[in-house]
């Protein structure tokens, strides 16, 4: 096998894991992450800089399944379905430590990955 033939294996053996990371994420089994609030930032400055860096234009509303209230902060959430934990846009009240329950969200949410860049 030449060099080339090499890299092209590589290329076919990656590109399924690269699509299933892509996904679209579960709609329903969403829970905040409980003690995220005091967790610092990456250089983004905010997670919800850090949302619209990575996903785009930031939403008028919540990510909540029939939340209407506008979104206002990058919330950390977290899903059995998923690996790690995720931003999405929340309004304040269920961007609160209060809000244990499980929930689902809008379809065509983007959840942004939770990493510090
Ligand atoms: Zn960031
Ligand atoms: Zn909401």
């Amino acid at each position: 096998m030449d060099y080339n033939q090499h890299w092209l294996l590589i290329l076919i053996t990656l590109l399924p894991k690269y699509k299933e990371k892509k996904m679209s994420s579960p709609l329903s089994g969403w829970k905040n992450v409980v003690g995220s609030g005091g967790r610092g930032t990456c250089s983004c400055g905010s997670w919800k800089n850090h949302w619209i860096n990575s996903e785009g234009d930031w939403p008028t509303y919540c990510s909540v399944k029939n939340c209407y209230e506008r979104a206002e902060h990058g919330a950390h959430v977290k899903n059995n379905d998923e690996p790690g934990e995720r931003i999405i846009p929340m309004c304040s009240s269920h961007n609160n430590p209060d809000f244990t329950r499980e929930f689902s969200i809008k379809p065509g949410t983007k959840c942004s990955d939770a990493i510090k860049d």
